[in-house]
């Protein structure tokens, strides 16, 4: 599979490049995770390496990337908190939390972590 990195950007806020996409100054160096199902990336404009997950709202989170993703497609179809919480499992603090990292971008944060993913065997 190719790596596509032009949905991540550098996360190491010295970097000239941080927070831009598509610039291709990143590459994948490393693979980590129990089935190497995360990538490690390379920033070549400051030499930072970071997980592909850093800077995701799931980074050190408790959910799985499925729970995560159905709780984003429960709020940007405008459930509300309670029904979203019963929905997917979870306690409604979590839902809270996770709304305030979405900031009202509910969808596009669904659409990016179906895109990250990792293959199904
Ligand atoms: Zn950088």
């Amino acid at each position: 599979m190719q790596d596509d990195l032009s949905r991540y950007c550098c996360q190491n806020a010295e970097c000239a490049d941080h927070g831009k996409r598509g610039l291709d100054n990143l590459t994948v160096c490393g693979r980590y995770g129990e089935q190497k199902q995360h990538r490690l990336l390379y920033c070549r404009s400051c030499k930072a390496r970071f997980s592909e997950r850093k800077g995701t709202p799931l980074f050190g989170s408790q959910l799985t990337q499925d729970k995560a993703a159905s709780l984003f497609q429960h709020l940007a179809e405008r459930n509300g908190v309670r029904a979203t919480a019963r929905l997917v499992g979870v306690r409604p603090n979590t839902v809270v939390r996770y709304s305030r990292l979405a900031g009202g971008h509910a969808r596009q944060l669904h659409d990016e972590l179906v895109a990250f993913s990792p293959e199904h065997p």
